[in-house]
Formats: structure tokens, sequence, C-alpha cells
């Protein structure tokens, strides 16, 4: 037989895997307000981006096109893994007794066990187009760390990682897994920045947070020679990349006849909530569709539900444009929680737009009622969620109580946005 005619998956499987990314802010009624320049004040311009990213990003976080096309090279490494299942939950609706017809969508399955590949492998592949050696990052509990750090040796790019000091010791796991592809990972705050040195030196142990990694990040990306920095969420053109997902569902769930009532999904950054939902709140604005759309983030980093809606810094030391966003201020350092991956102190713009427009509701969990959830999950489905997206169970687990009391057999959709095997011991006590 010929080898040339062999493809990873049967033409059916294939057909599902999207050919475009989606950019919701085609079909916004208005758009949010623009990043800011710090210095100036002014609306940024693409060229000041420059310095920090590659052209290829650049490009594609400002476009206002509706469709951008997957590069080829691009979508063969995504069909290693996409699409991912759209899985029934047969064995959840049992046990909770409810009507509601309950569908989730398991980012697990990709390589690092999170949705974070679908955007690090484009990103590696659009720096690998410019002769960009480095990309520099930041990674909280380490699935994105690890995915781009994947995306990377496939790429040819070396990966620099900072690691939130509290996630490095947590979860020795995804740093093991980011080493073995040949990245290089530090604790943040490190003494290797002029920024991370000034945490370091008042105090060793420093748990770190997102917005100290990033500056780090930032500084280091910013200086060398060849290097550019690379974001995993939170930016309009991160979650456009997610967008695979929720395209994905929609020919998914049409196979099963089935439409979605809610539609659900953990937020840190906002980036898998996003992936899975924006392709569903273009049939809302589109088709007419009614769909409610639920944003969970943990109690401990309650970013829209606390924060305000104003322009904030994306990281600690404020070298990043302003951004327009709920924030609860960039010196915010969340409580050491197991969900590494929420711990932000701001929310994607676009999320946070949809929130005031009053597309997207906002809800946010305690740890206790997350792990209760996620422990309850994996007796009754069988796949042990990561500490993030367990807090979209448990909001899939109230909805679906909700319509048990209302006797209504609502469809219910969520993102289990990735797998906890190596967020174990944050299990143990529960
Ligand atoms: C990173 C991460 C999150 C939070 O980030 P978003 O950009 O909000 O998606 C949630 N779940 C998992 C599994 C993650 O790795």
């Amino acid at each position: 037989m010929n080898q040339a005619t062999f493809k990873r998956f049967s033409s059916q499987e294939a057909d599902l895997l999207p050919s475009h990314f989606y950019n919701i802010k085609a079909d916004l009624p208005s758009l949010p307000k623009p990043p800011l320049n710090p210095a100036t004040g002014e609306p940024l311009r693409p060229e000041d981006l420059e310095p920090v990213f590659s052209k290829g990003f650049i490009a594609q976080e400002g476009s206002l096109e509706r469709s951008i096309p997957i590069p080829a090279e691009v979508r063969e490494q995504l069909a290693l893994f996409r699409p991912t299942a759209l899985v029934y939950a047969a064995g959840l609706r049992k046990a909770l007794e409810t009507p509601a017809h309950i569908f989730y969508k398991y980012e697990g399955a990709g390589p690092m066990g999170s949705h974070k590949s679908n955007t690090a492998l484009m990103q590696a592949y659009l720096a690998s187009r410019e002769a960009v050696e480095t990309l520099v990052t930041e990674t909280g509990a380490g699935q994105w760390g690890s995915a781009l750090a994947h995306a990377g040796s496939l790429f040819g790019i070396k990966i620099k990682v900072f690691m939130v000091r509290i996630s490095y010791r947590q979860k020795p796991g995804r740093r093991i897994l980011m080493e073995m592809f040949g990245a290089e990972v530090r604790e943040s705050p490190s003494p290797a920045t002029e920024f991370g040195k000034k945490f370091y030196t008042a105090d060793p142990d420093h748990p770190g947070s997102l917005g100290i990694a990033i500056s780090e990040a930032l500084e280091v990306a910013v200086h060398g020679a060849k290097s550019k920095y690379s974001l995993g969420s939170v930016l309009d053109g991160v979650l456009m990349h997610q967008t695979v997902i929720g395209q994905e569902a929609d020919r998914q769930l049409a196979a099963y006849g089935a439409a979605p009532d809610i539609v659900i999904g953990c937020v840190g950054g906002g980036s898998n909530f996003s992936g899975l939902a924006f392709p569903f709140i273009r049939k809302t604005l589109k088709e007419g569709q009614t769909i409610r759309f639920i944003a969970v983030e943990a109690e401990a980093c309650p970013s829209i539900t606390k924060g305000e809606l104003r322009y904030d810094h994306g990281d600690t030391a404020g070298l990043t444009p302003l951004l327009y966003m709920h924030s609860l201020g960039k010196d915010f350092i969340p409580a050491p929680i197991h969900a590494g991956g929420l711990r932000y102190h701001g929310m994607a713009p676009l999320v946070s737009h949809l929130v005031s427009l009053g597309i997207v509701e906002p809800r946010a969990y305690s740890q206790e009622k997350v792990f209760a959830a996620g422990a309850f999950f994996y007796k009754t489905e069988g796949i042990l969620p990561a500490p993030e997206s367990a807090h979209a169970v448990a909001a899939a687990i109230d909805e679906a109580l909700a319509a048990k009391q209302e006797g209504s057999e609502k469809t219910i959709l969520f993102n289990l946005s990735g797998h906890g095997f190596l967020d174990i011991n944050a299990y143990a006590k529960t």
C-alpha cells in the first residue's frame, strides 16, 4: 500500500478539524476599547509590539477578518490530537438524576494534557517563519509552559520559561515535561532579572504570581537578540486560536442533533472558555439562537466578579500595554490555590467586553467546592479534571441540578480544559 495515502484520521474525522480560526471581532456589535501605549496614552500601533511579538502574531492580534486560515503545517500537528472527543456525560447525568443533557469537550487529550497546545503550535510556527530563535514565556501550573516547550521542539524554537514558584514546587511533573522537550525552566520570582530580583531578595520563597512571571519573561525577551515573547492566554489572537474547540463541538453536537442551551468554561485569562464559546456566541449574534454563557473563576482570584473594568497592565512591573479589562490590580497576589492557571489578576479584554455587554455571566467558586466536583466527576465519568477545569465541572453540575428542579431537559456543554493527573497531590485531601 502507498504510505502517502495514509492520514492520521479517517476522512470523516479529518472533516471535523477546522480549516480556519474564527475571529469574533468581525461579528461583535461593538469592539472593546483598544489597548493603549503606556508611554503615550494613545492606542497601540502594531509596530509598538514588534520588539515583543513576532510580526505574524501581531497581524493576527489586530485582524478584523472573520476567518483566518490555519496553515497546513499547524493543522498537521493539530491532527495529532484533534478533533478532540465530545463526550455525552451519561455517568454524571445518571448520578445527578437530572433530565439535563450534559456534554463536554475533552481538551485533556492534547499532548500536554490541556487546550494550550492549540495556540502554542500556532505561535511557535509563526515565530519559526521569522527566524526567531527563542521564545520566552511564563507559566503558572505548567500547562502553558509545557505546551510551548512541546511546540517549540516541533518547530525548532528554543523555549525559556519562568514558572511561578508555588507551582514549580507543587507540580514538579510539568517542569520535568518542559525539560524533556529541551526548555529552560526557572522559578519565579528569580534572581535572573532586574524585576524578579526585587521580590527574590526580600523573600527567596516568595510564592510568585503570573503577573510577576510575565514581567520577568518580557524583560528577558525584549533584551535578547532574536528572542520574542509568547503569551498563552488573554490576547485576542490567542483566544482566536482556541476557537477550533467550539467549531468542532458545534459540528459534533449537530451529529447528535443537539444544540446547547448553556455553554460553560473556567476562566484564568479567558482562552479555553472563549475557544469553546465564541463560535456559539456567533450563533446568538447572527442566527438569533438563545444560549447562556457562564465563565467560572476562582473565588481566590475573582477578576470579573470582584475586579474593576478599567485600563490596567497585564504584568506586575507595568511593562505591557494598558489593557481595558476586569482587573484586581497588577499588584494583586492571589492565594496559592491549586488551580495555578486561574491565578491571574486580569481577564481577556474580549471576555470583559462580553461581560459588559451582558452576553457572558461571570461566577466564582471556592476551591473546596471545585475539588468536590472534580472528584465526583472522576467517579462518574472516569476522567480526573485539572483543578482549573473542575471549576467548569462544578458549574455544569449546578446547572444540571437547577434543570432538575425546573424539570427541564436543558442541554449543557462545558469545556474540560485539561486532565488532572499531574495535579494529583491537590486531590490528596479530598
Ligand atoms: C491555563 C489553563 C486554564 C486557564 O487559562 P484560560 O486562558 O482561562 O483557559 C484553564 N484550564 C487549564 C487546563 C489550563 O491549562
